[in-house]
């Protein structure tokens, strides 16, 4: 039997654009950073989608034997909703809106986000850490920027000096933009005043008396800009230079790019060696946006709640289907494709439960080795899922050949094949068999918990078709809720 070759792993670099081996800083050891949710509003189906990527990434590297530290950072402190340097608080506008505090607001976003991920089967990242717990290193990196000539204060706010470092350092690099033009595109806004170039941004924010969320700070109470959570916590958990950033298109700019000109500025180092951007989502060829009014939540899709599904979709559904695209390329949704994934995740599934009961041959009319070894070689070339799931499709033509006695195969040819599918599909694309997960009882609570909440939440805002759909659909899935005095429970059909 003829090994496979299980790497080396090759990325496109963003900042050269060029696709090379991906060799960590610190062999074994990878770090890995994610821009996380921001838990002031439900998560939406394009997140979902961006955090399935660096799952996927998380869980093939670890497979291929690294030890990944990987961070997924919480967005807790309030930005501000037009842009990052003007308009109201947006947790504390949301707390405002639902008669909660802050921190509740947080609290209860951060807990929905959770149990999406979990209902999608991401694995945990190792360290979540919240912006609102890393104020500390926020201070300090704006002090060293400050230190280093490249900020200024105006009034208790301090600002980046884009100009200034644009001098010495290429700002741009990432996205592909020029100063010039961007100093040429970008209109000074009001309430911008105190910034000396309108492309500087607020590194530290000075807050006025109603703001809820502020700290004090050297320069006054206020508190840190968006761009530099994410710099001070990947600097204090992965070091100045780590290996890996990841984040959705939409963050290139101006957030990564930022972001870069944060640690050089204030350490002197380019911060990553790997940037890894998701690409976007869109709808019947629209980009996806809740002002479209295609902007269906992970809740909508798996009931099918929304004019524009036909019926809900299962949680393994969509994750085999934005699988089955890569991650750098646009996916479109389409009730057609959603369900030409579904087809395709069942037959797949089923192809595991045949795997099981082949009868072995005496020779092999199937070269299980050379499957697995294209395998490896996909997902080793910047990730390329739907090559690897295709791969795994010529894998099902042939389980079912030999199961139809069409085609012979060894006994050791066979659990070789169990092996390439257990590790392709269980552990590294991360899909379960759904038929069979009812064994996972606390799972299910879990799930069928979340939805009661979600139904109560609806109702109390007198939103009926949402509660009653809830209802409906999880009747169809054969779960029955019981409205009693003490709450909602539930039960199997
Ligand atoms: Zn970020």
């Amino acid at each position: 039997m003829s090994d496979v070759k299980k790497g080396p792993f090759h990325l496109t670099n963003t900042l050269s654009r060029k696709k090379e081996e991906f060799i960590p800083l610190r062999p074994p050891h990878v770090g890995l950073y994610v821009c996380g949710p921001t838990v002031y509003s439900d998560v939406h189906l394009g997140n979902v989608r961006s955090f399935l990527t660096f799952d996927v990434l998380y869980r093939w590297l670890t497979h291929l034997g690294y030890k990944v530290r990987y961070v997924r950072n919480i967005t807790d402190v309030g930005h501000l909703v037009d842009d990052i340097d003007a308009g109201e608080d947006k947790i504390a506008k949301r707390a405002r809106l639902e008669q909660l505090e802050p921190m509740e607001i947080v609290q209860k976003y951060t807990n929905g986000f959770h149990d999406v991920m979990r209902l999608f089967n991401l694995l945990p990242p190792s360290l979540e850490p919240t912006a609102t717990g890393h104020l500390i290193e926020q201070i300090g990196m704006v002090g060293r920027i400050l230190k280093n000539g490249y900020a200024y204060e105006v009034n208790g706010s301090v600002y980046f000096d884009v100009p200034k470092y644009a001098e010495k350092f290429p700002y741009g690099e990432l996205s592909g933009r020029k100063i010039d033009e961007l100093i040429t595109n970008t209109r000074d806004t009001e309430g911008q005043e105190e910034k000396r170039s309108p492309l500087d941004f607020a590194i530290w924010k000075r807050a006025d008396e109603r703001h809820l969320m502020k700290w004090p700070s050297p320069w006054g109470e206020g508190f840190p800009g968006w761009h530099l959570e994410c710099s001070a916590m990947s600097t204090k958990y992965l070091g100045e230079t780590f290996d890996i950033h990841g984040g959705g298109m939409d963050l290139k700019f101006p957030h990564h790019e930022c972001e870069i000109a944060q640690s050089v500025a204030a350490d002197g180092t380019a911060p990553v060696r790997y940037w890894m951007h998701g690409n976007m989502l869109t709808v019947n060829g629209r980009k996806m946006a809740k002002s479209e009014g295609n902007g269906f939540t992970p809740e909508e899709l798996l009931t099918g709640d929304h004019k524009l599904l036909e019926r809900g979709y299962s949680a393994m559904t969509v994750r085999f289907f934005m699988l089955q695209c890569h991650y750098a390329s646009t996916l479109d949704f389409s009730n057609a494709a959603l369900q030409a994934a579904e087809r395709g995740s069942e037959r797949l599934m089923a192809a595991i439960g045949t795997l099981g009961k082949l009868k072995p041959g005496v020779s092999d009319g199937a070269d299980i080795a050379a499957l697995e070894q294209r395998c490896y070689d996909a997902l080793n070339e910047d990730l390329n899922t739907p090559v690897m799931i295709a791969e795994l499709f010529e894998g099902v033509r042939i389980i079912n050949s030999v199961n139809d006695g069409n085609l012979p195969l060894s006994a050791g040819s066979i659990t070789r094949l169990k092996d390439v599918f257990d590790t392709m599909v269980c552990e590294v694309l991360g899909l379960k068999n759904e038929q069979a997960s009812d064994a996972d009882d606390a799972t299910l609570d879990g799930l069928v918990g979340e939805f009661i909440r979600m139904r109560a939440e609806a109702k109390a805002r007198k939103d009926f078709a949402t509660s009653d759909g809830i209802r409906d659909r999880l009747l169809s899935l054969g779960i029955v809720l019981k409205d009693t005095k003490d709450g909602t429970t539930w039960e199997r059909a």
